[in-house]
């Protein structure tokens, strides 16, 4: 069989982790013990019809699912195609992550975990992390780069007033790469008692299956929403790719509807050089980075190179290994579109359908925009993965508010 037929039929990851060649597990020794735990505590719970509802109750009173299916019908005229919007940006905390956060802290919780680890760039997933802990009653420690503590204050207080530990990162590049191996030396040192809550869909085996397992709920939700509200499949699903997480939950639903193409959209930044994007798929190369083997931008030595896009949540030199395969297999696409396409596409939606979407989600805007010039009529599904409030620090520097000098 080969890796694409046994995607569909829902046999991957294979039985060591893997999605083709991409994927498993590398690890120190150390970790093994607990990610052997991890992995039976996660199978067990989501076979475990009880736990499934708990979880499905959650999502629906706490975080606000289903979230809505919308009609673009402007941006529908002005592209000449027929757009509809999923409304991660109207779930609890402002976008897709909840869903990831939530059930990795009910499966801690259920495994008896006494302590929840998260790290964090942006802050985002350590946010949803915070308020997933205090939902579920953990203590939550949030590793930080110290650059980034201090670029995203208002995220930093967030965490803190959902009763989270934050912890600056001054070893390293002090951004995100120094807290995750901050947060794994943490892990290795009580590997029974401490549940580490891992962002996207990459890391070690298993953590790729069960963030996709966890996201798969608002492809699934897309699916049946656009046969009630459109009456038909869509002719391609769209999303922003960084880690993957969000986009590998649209897309796993659709993976068996040969009809329907899938377009990941990552972010090139200012240029296609290195360090002036961070387009893993449409530049990268095989390599392992995290524990798991995939895509990574990386130069001729095997150096894992700093990246650079405008949204925080696309900046990181990796993505997850089922994308990989769905790249290698050419089962989906992946295009990279740049900082000042995303932010066009976010001042369009914005005038056109009274929504403000986030940085990274205006990416899919984009890359659906470009789609939909060389597709004409077809019918477009938009992975919109958060909303855009968190990124007016940013706007405010990067766009004309004809509010003079
Ligand atoms: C974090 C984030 C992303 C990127 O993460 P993925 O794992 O690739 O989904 C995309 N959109 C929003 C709104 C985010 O906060």
């Amino acid at each position: 069989m080969t890796a694409l037929a046994a995607l569909i039929a829902g046999e991957l990851p294979d039985g060591r982790g893997r999605f083709g060649q991409f994927g498993g597990r590398f690890i120190p020794e150390t970790l093994v013990p607990a990610i052997n735990r991890l992995e039976a505590g996660a199978k067990e719970a989501l076979a475990d019809a009880e736990w499934r509802a708990g979880l499905d109750a959650e999502l629906a009173s706490w975080v606000g699912r289903p979230t809505p299916l919308t009609h673009a019908p402007s941006l529908s005229r002005a592209w000449g195609a027929d757009v509809w919007l999923k409304r991660e940006d109207l779930a609890h905390t402002g976008a897709h992550k909840i869903n990831n956060a939530l059930g990795q802290a009910l499966l801690a919780k259920r495994m008896g975990a006494t302590r929840i680890i998260a790290e964090t760039g942006a802050g985002q997933h350590g946010v949803a992390s915070a308020a997933a802990c205090a939902r579920v009653g953990l203590p939550c420690i949030v590793y930080m780069g110290a650059v980034d503590v201090e670029r995203q204050a208002p995220n930093v207080r967030r965490m803190k007033l959902l009763g989270a530990t934050v912890v600056p990162v001054t070893t390293g590049d002090q951004t995100l790469r120094a807290a995750i191996d901050e947060a794994l030396r943490d892990w290795v040192s009580d590997p029974m008692g401490t549940f580490y809550l891992l962002g996207s869909a990459v890391g070690p085996h298993p953590y790729p299956w069960l963030v996709r397992e966890l996201q798969s709920v608002l492809g699934r939700e897309a699916r049946s929403q656009m046969l009630r509200d459109a009456g038909k499949l869509p002719d391609v699903a769209v999303a922003c790719v960084g880690g993957g997480s969000n986009a590998i939950g649209l897309f796993h639903p659709f993976v068996g509807d040969a009809d329907v193409k899938l377009l990941g959209v990552e972010a090139g930044g200012h240029g296609t050089g290195l360090g002036e994007h961070s387009a893993t798929v449409a530049y990268g190369s095989p390599g392992v980075l995290h524990g798991c083997k995939s895509l990574l931008i990386q130069d001729d030595d095997g150096q894992v190179i700093e990246t650079h896009s405008i949204s925080a949540g696309l900046d990181y030199p990796g993505v997850g290994p089922e994308h990989a395969l769905l790249a290698e297999t050419g089962r989906a696409e992946y295009i990279a579109v740049t900082d000042d396409e995303a932010l066009d596409a976010l001042q369009e939606c914005c005038r056109l359908e009274g929504i403000l979407p986030a940085l990274e989600s205006s990416h899919a805007f984009a890359g659906a925009r470009k789609y939909a010039a060389e597709h004409p009529g077809e019918t477009i599904l938009i992975g919109c993965s958060g909303r855009g409030d968190k990124d007016l620090g940013i706007l405010m520097n990067a766009i004309d508010f004809g509010e003079g000098a």
